[in-house]
């Protein structure tokens, strides 16, 4: 919700505030580029502004909902708030504070204030760039608020809604709400993964955790033949380009590799350590994707536990298959709580299509293998032909 008025959008980011000046000022630089993709996107024309550690975002009465959706869709971003800009002023500050609780309670506002309110006000810049304190905005502000509302109620611990006030030496900024970000890191400050999606609920969420940490990411399909099928890599494909809409200045385009062949052998050649050698197939053809796209790690949506070939002592041996970093962000995530992930990020409905595929697990998986074990029921040339897959990976275009 928005004070009457209110044009521009206060951004605020996550992780990037720890960081020495020169990595932060080249970060928020970063930040307002994707920012900027994401506004450019949707078709949102606004001007976005880098200024003290803030990004703003110049909009107008129609554009700056649209606006702030937007700014908590890019990576990095804390949480961005619709505001009306004054001068930094007492009384036009408290007078706007006034205003928006008036426009709050008004029927056609739409809005549910809750029980109790609070006035919070920060002030940036010397104690004295400005004749008043950020205490004199709170005491006056908020009594200008309680007189506004008609049943008012202070609560300065946990109030319901809070009118909050960021004063600049200029400038100052009104707004009510403050809508949360993913946080993390700007996405491209971190060097590039492969990411494995196979359309399942759990690796579009893996995906969505390293791009919060700013790793722009290649994603890669096995097409698995009888054992997937179009309807399996549709799921890949369009839980891709939900991500994909985080990200419109990075090329996501699913690469599919040809893994058909590989799974019909390993149905028919490999007893129960054969979703071992699948996973040491998978993390091999990563390895050569990731060296044709300059990416420096593998990303999964595994879990401990969550299937015979991830448990910790199969995942360790399967890993033995690849030197790169493999990098399994919901590791100790329960299912649950990465399908309420999933739906969060928008990726859920995708990931539950029907898709009637073969079954390749067998009846009694191997639980507990040594790399010893997986090496001998490894098919021979299981390496060489990860090789020639990664060979033959083909564009998906949408
Ligand atoms: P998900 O884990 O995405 O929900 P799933 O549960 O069907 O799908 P698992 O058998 O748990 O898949 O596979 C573990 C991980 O291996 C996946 O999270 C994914 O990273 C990778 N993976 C599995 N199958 C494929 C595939 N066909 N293409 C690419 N990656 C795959
Ligand atoms: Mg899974």
């Amino acid at each position: 919700m928005r004070p009457p008025g209110a044009d521009t959008v206060l951004v605020r980011h996550a992780d990037i505030g720890v960081k020495s000046g020169k990595v932060q000022t080249e970060m928020e630089r970063r930040l307002r580029r994707n920012i900027v993709a994401v506004l450019e996107d949707r078709d949102i024309d606004v001007e976005v502004e880098r200024r003290w550690s803030r990004i703003l975002i110049h909009a107008d009465g129609d554009t700056v909902e649209a606006a702030t959706d937007a700014a908590t869709d890019a990576f990095g971003v804390q949480s961005a708030s619709p505001a009306i800009v004054l001068p930094a002023e007492k009384d036009a500050i408290v007078d706007a504070l006034s205003q928006t609780a008036r426009h709050l309670q008004s029927p056609d506002s739409n809005y549910d204030l809750g029980e109790t309110f609070a006035v919070r006000a920060r002030r940036a810049g010397n104690a004295d760039a400005h004749p008043f304190s950020s205490e004199d905005l709170e005491r006056e502000g908020g009594s200008a608020v309680f007189e506004a509302l008609e049943d008012p109620e202070v609560d300065l611990e946990e109030p319901d809604t809070t009118f909050s006030v960021e004063c600049r030496r200029e400038e100052a900024f009104v707004f009510v709400e403050k809508r949360a970000g993913p946080g993390g890191l700007p996405l491209g400050s971190q060097a590039k993964v492969v990411a494995l999606v196979s359309g399942g609920i759990d690796s579009p969420v893996a995906t969505w955790e390293v791009m919060k940490r700013g790793a722009p990411v290649v994603p890669v399909y096995l097409e698995l033949g009888d054992f997937g099928g179009p309807d399996h890599e549709a799921r890949a494909v369009e839980t891709v380009r939900r991500l994909a809409e985080f990200a419109p200045n990075y090329d996501m385009r699913v690469r599919k590799v040809p893994a058909g062949e590989m799974m019909q052998t390993l149905k028919d050649e490999v007893g129960p350590a054969r979703m071992l050698s699948y996973r040491r197939f998978m993390y091999r053809v990563a390895e050569h994707i990731a060296e044709q796209e300059q990416a420096h790690g593998i990303v999964t949506g595994e879990a401990i536990g969550q299937k015979s070939s991830q448990t910790a002592r199969n995942l360790g041996v399967t890993s033995r298959a690849t030197n790169l970093p493999i990098h399994r962000p919901l590791l100790t995530m329960d299912k649950s709580e990465i399908t309420q992930r999933a739906r969060r990020i928008g990726t859920f409905h995708d990931s539950t299509i029907p898709a009637g595929c073969n079954r390749i697990a067998p009846d009694f998986p191997e639980t507990n293998a040594t790399l010893e074990i997986a090496e001998n029921a490894d098919p021979d040339d299981i390496f060489e032909r990860a090789k020639d897959a990664a060979e033959n990976v083909e564009l998906v275009e949408w």
